[in-house]
């Protein structure tokens, strides 16, 4: 069997393409003729399957190492489909600093329809079990959380869900499967926002869910058909074609990553970074065990430093949410990304004015260092 970088590559061999093009082709067609009424034929109707998106679906399968893919037409769509395999009366457990559009669509839809939802630290064992009650049916979180960059151990999850007949669901869009498998580690679903680090380029929004069970994959494929939020043939062949460079990308991404915060490591006007490849913190230790390496995205907070200037004054740096991209982005997660919570909420859930989140790119990381010192030198307050 082929390795990792290769399957990102190649996907899965088809036998659709009689051209010789190495590329699989786009199929713009939203219904696939019959021969005769009798015929029993692999595609129909282009919401219940495309040969386009099945090869994207097929891919994401194989690098998750699930059973099945789907392929939607944003993350929250992966998941709102994901989460309508569960019914009225279920409570799920959910980590508390899950991405805010998933919180609101838990609390804001999904509790319309009677679905429980509990928001834990789900760092904390103890917190987790004490959280279960005889409804709860799933465990829901994000391995690396944003902007805090908190760190949960999948397996750590994995052991409670299965003590108490849980599913495990992971949100592996920080990590992707090229730094984590979360299927690997036991989990049952693992969702992405493709529109992230799989797309790659800032120009598509688009979800991917990976099943690990024949039963799970019937269960979502329902959901897929049933609610309609597909990908479309187009924007399948854009995240095939980014996920192509997915490692590539990655690896520069990382090692620009070390060398900023080695960066802000040596500055008086940096008060705290938070990024899981800094040795010494729990982070470090379960990302250490459980990933490939500690992601391109950190946050920090700065001291006798205007942030607001700061920020203004990056040039390389986009003011923009969002993450993944082969562009670096920098945003304040108070006035931006979580301009939602009230002051009260951002102090509770640790996200200081002063913080600064950087998602960053694969440009020369001299450069992007040089941004982030003139800005800090204009925006300096001593
Ligand atoms: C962006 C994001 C989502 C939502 O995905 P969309 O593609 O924007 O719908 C979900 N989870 C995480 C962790 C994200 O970063």
């Amino acid at each position: 069997m082929s390795k990792f970088n290769t399957n990102l590559v190649h996907g899965i061999p088809g036998n659709e393409n009689k051209t010789g093009a190495v590329n699989p082709p786009i199929y713009n067609s939203t219904t696939f003729a019959y021969p005769d009424t009798e015929s029993v034929i692999r595609w129909d109707y282009a919401r219940s399957g495309n040969p386009t998106r099945e090869f994207l679906e097929k891919l994401v399968a194989q690098l998750e190492n699930g059973d099945r893919g789907f392929a939607f037409s944003s993350g929250m769509a992966a998941i709102h489909a994901a989460l309508s395999i569960f019914s009225p009366g279920d409570h799920l457990i959910i980590g508390d600093q899950i991405y805010g559009g998933t919180f609101r669509l838990f609390n804001q839809y999904f509790k319309r329809w009677n679905i429980e939802f509990t928001a834990v630290d789900t760092r904390n064992s103890a917190a987790v079990k004490a959280a279960i009650k005889p409804n709860t049916k799933a465990i829901y979180f994000e391995p690396f959380t944003n902007p805090l960059l908190h760190v949960t151990s999948v397996r750590k999850i994995v052991e409670i869900a299965q003590q108490n007949d849980l599913l495990v669901i992971v949100d592996n869009t920080f990590l992707t499967p090229y730094l984590q498998q979360p299927l690997n580690l036991g989990a049952d679903i693992v969702i992405h926002s493709a529109t992230k680090y799989l797309g790659g380029h800032s120009d598509v929004i688009a979800g991917v869910v990976v099943t690990k069970s024949k039963e799970l994959s019937d269960k979502l494929y329902f959901s897929q058909n049933a609610i309609g939020s597909v990908l479309s043939p187009e924007d399948s062949n854009l995240i095939r074609r980014g996920i192509q460079t997915l490692s590539v990308r990655l690896d520069r991404q990382l090692l620009n990553t070390q060398k900023i915060v080695a960066f802000l490591q040596k500055r008086t006007d940096i008060k705290k970074i938070n990024y899981p490849g800094i040795p010494g913190t729990s982070e470090h230790a379960i990302a250490k065990d459980e990933c490939k390496n500690f992601g391109a995205v950190l946050s920090f907070e700065v001291q006798n430093i205007d942030v607001v200037k700061f920020v203004n004054n990056l040039k390389l740096f986009q003011l923009a949410v969002s993450l993944g991209a082969v562009e670096s982005l920098a945003e304040l997660p108070a006035k931006m990304s979580h301009a939602e919570l009230s002051d009260t909420e951002l102090l509770a859930c640790g996200i200081s004015p002063n913080l600064v989140r950087l998602a960053v790119g694969i440009e020369d990381a001299d450069d992007l260092i040089a941004d982030l010192d003139q800005a800090l030198k204009l925006a300096s307050n001593s």
